[in-house]
């Protein structure tokens, strides 16, 4: 099976869309962009098309590269006081002469729909509910809930530590009562590691997990973005021991592609916790009721 994330994406969003429609006070989404970088242009343009094309209303405050901490904390503190505004998104990387937990943390916890702040990411981990999941875990979530994979009781491996997708993948799979293994950059014997899973949720950004190592019918998902040498958008799910995509779907239970699985999620998932914003209680379909929970 493939965990299609972009098809699924297309059907919770018509949801979101209908949901907005009803509300009196639309969501009002502002994302922060530092400097030039091309990616986090990107990604900040796919986020803004995304929440018009649904009705939330999406504003972008660019920065010069060297513009000083201060003035961002000033204007995030600013967006916090707007009634106006319900959820802040503050793109990351930030240039290296800012303190990004400085800027964090001066995000208001009921508009911190990235769930970046230390008051969300406590209640994350003392399994307390916080104003907002974190974006890619919970896409993740809900793309394995909809798929019909259990997760109760299962041995899962998270690839990578990462506050933004590992470290609270684990937790919330812990929440769900998985068996979570964390590996990293110092995790000897990976491959031992992963032939123990029923679910390997690979974070890395380089070929990590070689899909003929997996145990038999373990079902795979792909976080990692990178370009082959080609310079084609890959992730870290290696199978070029496989002879084609009908070798991939008898060994394994499902994977999520790459592009096409986990990303289109986090932006379904980042538009989810924009409703939120406005809501904090969830009226959605079964399709998105995992993260709920
Ligand atoms: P990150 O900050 O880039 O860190 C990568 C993690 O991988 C680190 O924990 C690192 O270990 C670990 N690692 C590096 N080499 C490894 C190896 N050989 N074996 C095992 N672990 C290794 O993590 P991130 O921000 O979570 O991003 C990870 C990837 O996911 C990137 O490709 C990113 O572009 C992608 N991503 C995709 C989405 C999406 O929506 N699809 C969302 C977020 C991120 P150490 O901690 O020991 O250094």
């Amino acid at each position: 099976m493939i965990l299609d994330g972009k098809a699924l994406s297309k059907k919770i969003l018509e949801e979101i869309k209908i949901e907005v429609a009803k509300l009196e006070k639309k969501p009002h989404l502002v994302v922060i962009l530092v400097g030039d970088d091309p990616a986090s242009k990107i990604y900040v343009r796919n986020k803004k098309k995304t929440a018009l094309e649904i009705g939330i209303n999406s504003t972008v405050i660019e920065f010069p590269a060297d513009v000083e901490e201060n003035v961002l904390i000033n204007k995030i503190q600013e967006l916090n006081n707007d009634e106006s505004v319900t959820g802040i998104l503050v793109q990351m990387p930030l240039p290296k002469h800012i303190d990004k937990d400085n800027v964090v943390c001066a995000i208001d916890p009921k508009k911190d729909v990235d769930c970046f702040t230390p008051e969300n990411v406590g209640k994350l981990a003392l399994g307390m509910k916080p104003y907002f999941y974190p974006v890619t875990p919970q896409g993740i979530l809900i793309m394995l809930d909809y798929y019909n994979i259990p997760i109760e009781g299962k041995n899962v491996v998270v690839i990578g530590r990462s506050n933004i997708v590992g470290k609270p993948m684990a937790q919330m799979l812990l929440q769900r009562n998985a068996t979570v293994t964390m590996c990293h950059s110092h995790t000897k014997n990976l491959d031992d590691i992963i032939k123990t899973a029923d679910i390997i949720i690979s974070a890395v950004g380089k070929k990590v997990v070689r899909c003929k190592m997996v145990k038999y019918k373990s079902v795979l998902v792909d976080v990692g973005i990178s370009r082959d040498t080609n310079g084609k958008l890959t992730g870290d799910l290696n199978f070029s021991d496989f002879k084609d995509i009908n070798e991939i779907l008898d060994f394994v239970e499902a994977f999520s592609p790459v592009p096409g699985g986990v990303g289109p999620m986090t932006i379904v998932s980042l538009m989810l916790n924009s409703l939120l914003s406005v809501k904090h209680t969830c009226i959605l379909s079964s399709i998105a009721k995992s993260c709920f929970k």
